[in-house]
């Protein structure tokens, strides 16, 4: 490998990791064709993490690092004081297929700082894709992040090569964004997210291919006084508005040269974590943006004990419910019961009657659910009798021994 091309590659793969938006885990089965490369698993690829949980088994890289826009958050603002650089898009593909070739990667995660105009620089990401598939026959996952404000015909060409388009929200609110990031323009963020909402589902309905894992976000939390209601609410609407497949959500952690209007600590990771706990309540498990923030306090949720279990707490009057005749929507409320031991409970009740070793066989979580479940041997206390029930689930794990 040339040296330069190393060079770039340092600059731009780690100028990228602040990009919390990447997994593949919605794309479809596909394989190359007979001298193509490449595949996708239903499982996705997220198989490595980074110490603090993100993935890293795509080839996550900038197109480049310089930027036209300025906004507060961000390493690569215009008047950042980084290292610079730029592949082109024979760069970028080649070093996709020989990361593939070597194993090392299992799909491409393309953004880039703005360059010349968003068509210009959207131009030059579709390009990439389109030569991966066209030139190579590249099977892999290629994830594209679309530049706001790029003509929709880039942004639709985009979709014919791309798994998952994107476009990052970056900040819940608009007057956030506004302030941070005065040259973004909110209206038109969601513009492109509408435009690729529609050109997805008409794909579907058509049979076509375009961006077959959809579109995602990624929100920054932290760098603003957004509460974790109001970020929430933004991704429902996001979820119910545009179709989105995920929302990634991204602590904020300072950045060298930070702007005076940014926080000087990082939010915590925690805080990351319990959102992604809650967006999962909200996707799968039926619950409400005021039901998850009401187990919280003033708009924020409670960092030490996770969001389900926050709520029922709180509800303590809705428990505990019978394993053999609560309604699937009330089980999915247990803390500690998932949706597939749900689903697996509801399937198995069909044929008889639930004792407590059976909720165990199906469920790693009958721990928590315990307090708040009854089976023909297990009647508990009315939870509004204990007290100390926060703690009592709440208790730090301890690492076992492994070698008895
Ligand atoms: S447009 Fe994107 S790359 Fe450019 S400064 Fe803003 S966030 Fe950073």
């Amino acid at each position: 490998m040339e040296e330069t091309l190393v060079t770039k590659l340092r600059i731009l793969a780690d100028a990228a990791k602040y990009d919390a938006s990447c997994a593949s885990s919605g794309a479809t089965p596909r394989k190359a064709a007979p001298g193509g490369i490449g595949s996708t698993t239903p499982s996705g690829i997220c198989h490595s993490y980074t110490p603090d949980g993100r993935c890293v088994s795509l080839l996550k890289i900038l197109l480049t690092n310089y930027c036209l826009f300025d906004c507060s958050y961000c390493i690569n603002r215009r008047s950042s004081n980084v290292r610079r650089a730029r592949f082109g898009v024979d760069e970028v593909v080649q070093l996709t297929l020989d990361f593939y070739k070597r194993n090392y990667i299992e799909g491409l995660f393309l953004s880039s700082g703005v360059i010349r105009s968003p068509d210009y620089t959207m131009e030059q990401m579709m390009l990439v894709a389109k030569t991966l598939r066209q030139a190579h026959g590249f099977a892999g996952y290629i994830h594209l992040k679309a530049i706001p404000e790029a003509s929709p015909w880039l942004i639709e060409q985009a979709g014919l090569w791309a798994d998952r388009l994107s476009v990052n929200i970056e900040l819940a609110s608009d007057a956030s964004l506004k302030r941070l990031a005065p040259e973004k323009d909110a209206p038109a963020i969601k513009a492109t997210m509408g435009q690729m909402h529609e050109r997805i589902a008409e794909a579907r309905e058509e049979r076509r291919i375009f961006a077959p894992a959809g579109q995602s976000t990624q929100m920054i939390v932290g760098a603003d006084e957004t509460t974790d209601e109001a970020v929430l609410t933004t991704s429902a609407s996001l979820y119910s508005g545009y179709g989105l497949r995920r929302v990634y959500y991204s602590a904020f952690s300072p950045i060298p040269e930070a702007s005076r209007a940014l926080p000087v600590k990082p939010a915590p990771l925690r805080r990351e974590n319990r959102l992604y706990q809650a967006d999962w309540l909200l996707r799968y498990y039926g619950f409400t943006v005021e039901e998850i923030s009401a187990g919280g306090k003033d708009g924020m949720l409670d960092l030490d004990i996770d969001p389900k279990l926050a709520w029922a707490l709180k509800n303590r009057d809705r428990f505990p419910v019978d394993v053999n005749t609560a309604e699937r929507e009330l089980l999915l409320r247990v803390p500690g019961l998932g949706s597939r031991a749900v689903d697996k409970i509801v399937a198995a009740r069909r044929h008889t009657r639930l004792r407590l070793d059976d909720i165990a066989r199906l469920s790693a979580g009958l721990r928590r659910a315990r307090p708040f479940l009854i089976t023909p041997d297990h009647h508990p206390l009315r939870l509004t009798d204990r007290l100390d029930l926060r703690e009592r689930l709440t208790r730090p794990s301890q690492q076992l021994s492994l070698f008895p």
